[in-house]
């Protein structure tokens, strides 16, 4: 059965995307450490363990994540975008991408912060139209 991410990315579950090309997708986090909190996903396989990808995969993922977080240091005035992987909760390989103030911003035992549909939509619009101009 396709994980949750997948059924995201075929659009059969909706999602704020933020960035895709052919391999990868990248959308909000439904219940983000920061507005703007982003995950990027593989498209072609759901392996659960990010270092269990094949090279290419592995290394593609990192090159979409980084133009991924390059549009949205732009869309989301930020001092870093921190970058962390867990996977404790899906079971489909995902980079989490947050928009950092400071270190603290980074600890996923943090209250998540509340954006509405439209604030979404604005946020993932604005790192969408980044993202294509890189
Ligand atoms: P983890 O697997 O521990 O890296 O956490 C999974 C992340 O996926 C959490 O930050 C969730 O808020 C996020 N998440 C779970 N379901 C969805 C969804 N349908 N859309 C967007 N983000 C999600």
């Amino acid at each position: 059965m396709a994980t949750i991410f997948t059924r995201i990315a075929s659009g059969e579950i909706p999602s704020y995307k933020v960035a895709e090309d052919e391999n990868y997708y990248a959308f909000l986090d439904i219940n983000p450490l920061a507005k703007g909190h982003t995950l990027v996903i593989p498209k072609h396989t759901e392996d659960d363990y990010i270092f269990h990808l094949d090279e290419a995969t592995y290394a593609g993922l990192w090159a979409f994540a980084r133009k991924v977080a390059i549009a949205l240091k732009e869309a989301v005035p930020c001092k870093r975008v921190g970058v962390c992987v867990l996977g404790m909760e899906v079971p489909h390989t995902h980079i989490h991408l947050v928009p950092l103030q400071s270190e603290g911003d980074l600890n996923f035992t943090n209250k998540r912060v509340v954006v509405t549909e439209e604030e979404n939509r604005a946020i993932a619009a604005s790192i969408l139209k980044a993202y294509e101009k890189i």
